[in-house]
């Protein structure tokens, strides 16, 4: 464990290109504000795999090519390449010594906003990359009920619903605020024909018989490397039909299992929808075979993916 976990955080973390010990990365409280508005971020993991003794993250590739797409649409400049976002990530995970799953956010957003209004265009952009622990709660029989959340996913009339854009948690944190206070666990959110869209900050899919469905990329979703990832596995390794295209909100009563997906959810079996149960309202069989297979892509037991790691090297040659 790295010097300043003892404390509670890593000892560093990097903004703007330079590798900054935590107690020194402050900004003046003026900067809070109008400087996230437009800001932009990324959520990966790593994660530990106890038996090589190896840290390894998930599709750190992909992730940073989304966070480019993500500056882009929000007109921020990202001055620096993926290969140097790469370098620093490991670097990060390196000087931390992280021996445990852990979350990496990479964030861009407005610079010296103090005394500037929010709709600045060309201004400058700072980039952070911190990382705290987060354990994964696959095969853990973790469960969640939902509702049909009141409020409307937000869509691409509106705000870019494609990007991880920080202003676009507001909608996804009033459909999470209703459903909790409501006795629920998390809520889809509907576009505004009746489609479903969305779990706040997760995709969504279902099975039923022989097929996994899932809303496409033009629903309104964010696009999910989670979402790709176990697309791939239920056709490749589950033998599935996976079928992306618009899904009715009754599918979800009547599907066999539902569960939600994102790099924070791993993959989240929905029992309940509406207090109609999903399938018998446990856990399907299917779900937890998906389960099983991602949870050893991601800690190196599976060797077919080996691709879509990205080892860190804080392992000690014995
Ligand atoms: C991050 C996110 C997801 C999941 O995307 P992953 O790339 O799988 O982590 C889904 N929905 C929203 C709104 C998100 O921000």
């Amino acid at each position: 464990m790295g010097e300043g976990q003892k404390q509670g955080h890593p000892a560093y973390l990097w903004w703007n290109g330079e590798r900054v010990r935590w107690e020194d990365a402050t900004v003046h409280v003026t900067d809070l504000g109008w400087s996230t508005v437009g800001g932009v971020f990324e959520g990966i993991r790593a994660y530990w795999d106890d038996r090589a003794g190896e840290l390894s993250v998930f599709r750190l590739q992909e992730h940073l090519d989304r966070l480019v797409r993500s500056m882009k649409l929000v007109r921020l400049p990202l001055d620096y390449s993926v290969a140097a976002l790469t370098d620093a990530i490991v670097d990060l995970l390196r000087v931390n010594d992280v021996r445990e799953d852990t979350y990496i956010r990479p964030m861009g957003y407005a610079g010296n906003t103090t005394g500037k209004r929010f709709a600045q265009v060309g201004g400058e952009s700072h980039v952070l990359i911190n990382t705290h622990p987060m354990a994964s709660h696959l095969l853990t029989g973790l469960q969640y009920k939902a509702k049909i959340s009141s409020w409307h996913r937000i869509g691409e009339d509106t705000m870019p619903p494609r990007v991880k854009n920080f202003s676009n948690y507001r909608n996804g944190q009033l459909a999470s605020q209703e459903a909790r206070l409501d006795g629920y666990d998390t809520a889809f959110l509907l576009d505004r024909d009746g489609k479903v869209t969305e779990a706040p900050g997760a995709c969504v899919a279902l099975i039923r018989g022989n097929q996994l469905i899932t809303p496409d990329l033009t629903s309104g979703i964010l696009e999910s490397i989670t979402r790709d990832a176990l697309l791939v596995l239920a056709r490749e390794v589950l033998g599935l039909d996976v079928v992306e295209r618009r899904v009715d909100r009754t599918e979800l009563y009547v599907a066999d299992e539902v569960f939600t997906c994102g790099t924070a959810a791993e993959i989240t079996p929905v029992v309940e929808i509406d207090h109609y149960p999903v399938g018998d309202g446990a856990i399907g069989p299917k779900t937890r075979e998906l389960e099983r297979v991602f949870h050893d892509v991601l800690r190196g037991r599976e060797d077919r993916y080996a691709g879509w790691r990205t080892p860190v090297g804080v392992a000690v040659p014995a």
